[in-house]
């Protein structure tokens, strides 16, 4: 049969030097031993699924974590290597790996890109040491900019650096100084979130007790809003309410996740969206290593109301919006059908707007529609889940 559908591939590297303070993600620190014997695990379960997906073409692998740049670069150059054995990919597939400075030299990164990975996404967060301290990261400032430099050189034209606002001890004028230092780099993408203090991370501890000197919610906003300014102004485009690109640079794989893409996710705890079904891998590292292929849980088919949901919730996430052509194709009836009532409301509040597709979308839709996509207005977007909260049905 053709493979003709489209499919993203997530890897999960459940590994990291240390834990962060803030972190709640599905990552530890282990032994080499411990390292390997779930790689093997991992490129079993990578191999014996292709066989589900023999339908499919891979326009996008993105292996996170964790700190997947902890592995010997022979391991990522192993793993891209059997998928493409195993797999049809796209000729364009975009190829992501998250990466820590601290756990990369230039060989590293030399590997990756001759292995294929075109994208890399830089876990930097403050380019203040004292912040970096603060949150519990390996690295500093300057490793930043070692393992920045490096990737140039290896050849990688499609760089994201994340960053975080709202931290300890950070002022609105320590961001803004963040902010500005990673803008005279020029990445092509980036990611900035607010810090979100997690149930269960020693952040939470010390934030119950008191000890926590996070920004007030003034300065918060201010963060919020500088952000978006600066960058503005740097001539990137705001795509989805966190994410900032060049024009042309918007990370595709995330893309297929706000706009409902199936996706197969590999390793520990890793989520997928696969013929409107989700399910996960277990999350204990040790079930899965002795059984990668028989790890799957919470399987769980969507009904058509819950892909309406999905369908508008995630896609409002970009301020490209829902598109409506897509919705009707997909469910055989218009957005308005189902939600007119909250549309109208919202539109009324200002809170969202029909819009003509972006410059430089591709998707099918007439050029001259006005109402092609239904979004977020600015305000909306700074009200995002008080609007998205809305579309749940019942
Ligand atoms: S490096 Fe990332 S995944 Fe690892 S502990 Fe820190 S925040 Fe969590």
């Amino acid at each position: 049969m053709m493979a003709n559908r489209l499919l993203e591939l997530y890897i999960h590297i459940p590994f990291c030097v240390k834990k962060c303070l803030y972190c709640d993600f599905l990552s530890a620190s282990a032994s080499e031993a411990e390292r390997e014997d779930y790689m093997e695990a991992l490129f079993l379960e990578i191999r014996e699924r292709a066989v589900e997906c023999k339908e499919y073409q891979v326009c996008s692998i993105f292996i996170g974590g964790g700190t997947p740049s902890i592995l010997p670069g022979e391991q990522i150059e192993r793993m891209l290597a059997l998928i493409r054995k195993h797999y049809a990919l796209t000729e364009d597939a975009e190829i992501s790996i998250e990466v820590n400075p601290g756990t990369v030299d230039e060989k590293k990164l030399c590997i990756y890109r001759a292995a294929g990975v075109n994208r890399l996404s830089i876990g930097l967060q403050s380019t203040h040491d004292r912040e970096l301290m603060a949150l519990g990261r390996i690295h500093t400032w300057q490793q930043f900019l070692d393992t920045y430099q490096w990737a140039r050189e290896a050849g990688f034209d499609n760089v994201n650096v994340d960053l975080m606002s709202a931290l300890p001890g950070q002022t609105r004028e320590s961001y803004a100084e963040s902010l500005g230092r990673v803008l005279n780099l020029r990445p092509e993408h980036i990611s900035a979130y607010s810090l979100i203090v997690e149930e269960g991370t020693p952040f939470y501890r010390a934030y119950e007790k008191g000890q926590l000197a996070l920004p007030d919610e003034d300065t918060e906003r201010e963060m919020y809003r500088d952000t978006e300014r600066l960058l503005l102004e740097q001539g990137y485009h705001r795509y989805e309410i966190s994410n900032y690109a060049l024009p042309g640079k918007e990370c595709r794989h995330n893309v297929g996740y706000w706009t409902r893409r199936e996706y197969l996710g590999f390793g520990l705890g890793a989520a997928s969206l696969m013929d409107n079904t989700r399910f996960h891998n277990t999350a204990e590292r040790q079930a899965y290593v002795e059984s990668p292929l028989q790890q799957r849980q919470e399987i769980q088919p969507l009904k058509r109301q819950e892909q309406m949901e999905e369908t508008m919730y995630l896609g409002l996430r970009l301020t490209q919006g829902v598109s409506r052509e897509e919705f009707r194709q997909r469910f055989g009836v218009s957005p308005e059908d189902i939600y007119g009532p909250v549309i109208e409301k919202n539109r009324r509040d200002g809170l969202l707007e029909y819009h003509r597709k972006e410059e430089g979308n591709t998707e099918g839709c007439q050029d001259g529609d006005e109402m092609a996509y239904l979004a977020l207005t600015p305000r909306g977007l700074d009200l995002s889940n008080y609007v998205m909260a809305q579309f749940l049905l019942e």
